[in-house]
């Protein structure tokens, strides 16, 4: 009894990890033809080094990152808002990382490989669609464009689609499935500069009302001389804007001129974004909760699942905790009424029953009350203008319960933790 994954990524990835962990055998489809370090910053928070842990690479990625210290939030003045400890620095056992996003990718493939064996690991496969024969399904045949030109018919008992934002799978079960686009926008890229604050703070600045810029360290001495590599990303809202393009490099005029005069003295942001050589421009997604994930013997992890906007730093977190779950429900119900398809097929639909609600009112609470809000509460009560002190506005302990609420939502809260 085999599980078949299509695509590769985060959530593939950890979900291949727990299956081996629980003896289950299963075997990995993905698209690109070479798995290469892609991206930029992915920020780890502590439920998902909590499950990596589990699986055992976090020692692995600990060293390839940067331990976050606090987070701090700023309004558009560069004016001092809000700051907490984060990760093990605030009582967690798992700490919260910042780092490369192609280095996380990496280690978990590496991994996958090493314990699976490549053989069950199926480079340049782009899933195109599917076919099941019943229902209950005992059989899947998977469409398969290869990296060579050819095409290829899978067969498959159990499907677990980890296509991503775009999944072709998703695609064929909701035709008029698209991504929900609300005006936002956002600039990606990575600079080398000398730490900022701690040298391990995760900072926001702004909101995208206003232009907003969340900055974090991902490498440290990145060049033998103490600087560091500084992720950022800037993102800015405006009703009639068109999409950023996914696939295009992102233009510094397209996004400047909001940031020209965000010079501090603890930080010149233009001449931080300036200082990168590449920029990417991403249309900042996602999609409307679904009622259903699991359909007969096929269902959905991940991004492709629910896919939410980068505002929590939960969309990876998410991903590796559906993973761990759906592993979980199989080894339930495999020892509980066999490891056959019809015995996997409940465990795709317990899976469900337990994720689609919580991962649900993460989307919803990203685009409604993230932890940006905070910012956006110090704007409300200063009208849009510089501040005396924060304190005269709204006390440090209003501005943690924002920060508190989210972390419930998202199921990151200290009392929900393992300890
Ligand atoms: C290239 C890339 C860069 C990213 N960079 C960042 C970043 O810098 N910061 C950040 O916070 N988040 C980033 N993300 C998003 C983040 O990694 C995901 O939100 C999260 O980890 C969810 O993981 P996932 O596995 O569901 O989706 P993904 O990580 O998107 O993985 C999906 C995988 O499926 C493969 N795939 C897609 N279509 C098919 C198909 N039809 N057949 C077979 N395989 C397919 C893809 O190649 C990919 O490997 C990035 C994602 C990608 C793919």
């Amino acid at each position: 009894m085999k599980i078949t994954i299509v695509g590769g990524g985060i959530a593939g990835l950890s979900f291949a990890l727990n299956l081996h962990a629980r003896g289950i055998d299963c075997e990995v489809y993905e698209s690109v033809p070479e798995v290469k370090e892609i991206g930029v910053g992915i920020t780890i928070l502590p439920h998902a080094s909590a499950e990596l842990s589990k699986l055992g690479v976090l020692e692995k990625l600990e060293p390839l990152g940067i331990e976050n210290l606090e987070s701090v939030f700023f309004n558009r003045y560069g004016q001092f808002v809000y700051k907490e400890l984060r990760g093990r620095h605030s009582g967690y056992k798992t700490p919260e990382l910042g780092m490369h996003r192609g280095r996380l990718h990496r280690v978990l493939y590496d991994a996958v490989l090493q314990r699976l064996g490549a053989a069950k690991v199926h480079t340049g496969y782009r899933c195109t669609g599917f076919k099941q024969t019943a229902e209950p399904a005992t059989g899947v045949e998977l469409f398969m464009d290869l990296a060579d030109g050819s095409q290829r018919v899978v067969p498959a008992s159990v499907v677990v689609a980890c296509d991503g934002v775009n999944s072709a799978i998703r695609k064929q079960l909701y035709p008029d499935d698209q991504v929900a686009f609300a005006g936002i926008n956002t600039w990606r890229g990575v600079s080398i500069h000398k730490p900022i604050l701690s040298g391990k703070s995760y900072i926001r600045i702004g909101s995208i009302e206003t232009g907003k810029m969340v900055i974090y360290p991902i490498i440290d001495n990145v060049d033998g001389k103490g600087n560091q590599l500084i992720n950022w990303v800037a993102e800015i809202q405006e009703d009639q804007a068109a999409m950023n393009d996914w696939n295009k490099p992102g233009r510094l005029e397209d996004f400047l001129p909001t940031f020209e005069d965000w010079r501090y003295d603890w930080l010149d942001v233009p001449a931080l974004i300036q200082a990168s050589d590449h920029i990417l421009e991403y249309p900042m997604v996602d999609k409307d909760p679904l009622k259903q994930w699991t359909f007969g013997a096929i269902t959905l992890m991940g991004d492709a699942a629910h896919p939410m906007y980068p505002r929590g730093s939960n969309g990876s977190a998410q991903a590796i905790i559906d993973a761990r779950t759906l592993a979980d429900c199989i080894q339930n119900s495999f020892a509980s009424d066999g490891a056959n398809p019809t015995s996997a097929t409940h465990a795709l639909k317990d899976y469900e029953s337990k994720r689609l609600e919580p991962t649900a009112k993460v989307v919803k609470t990203n685009r409604t009350l993230p932890p940006d809000a905070i910012i956006m509460k110090a704007d409300e009560l200063s009208k849009g203008q510089p501040f005396r002190s924060i304190d005269d506005l709204i006390s440090q302990d209003e501005l943690r319960q924002i920060s508190e609420n989210y972390k419930q939502i998202a199921g990151f809260a200290l009392s929900a933790t393992p300890t």
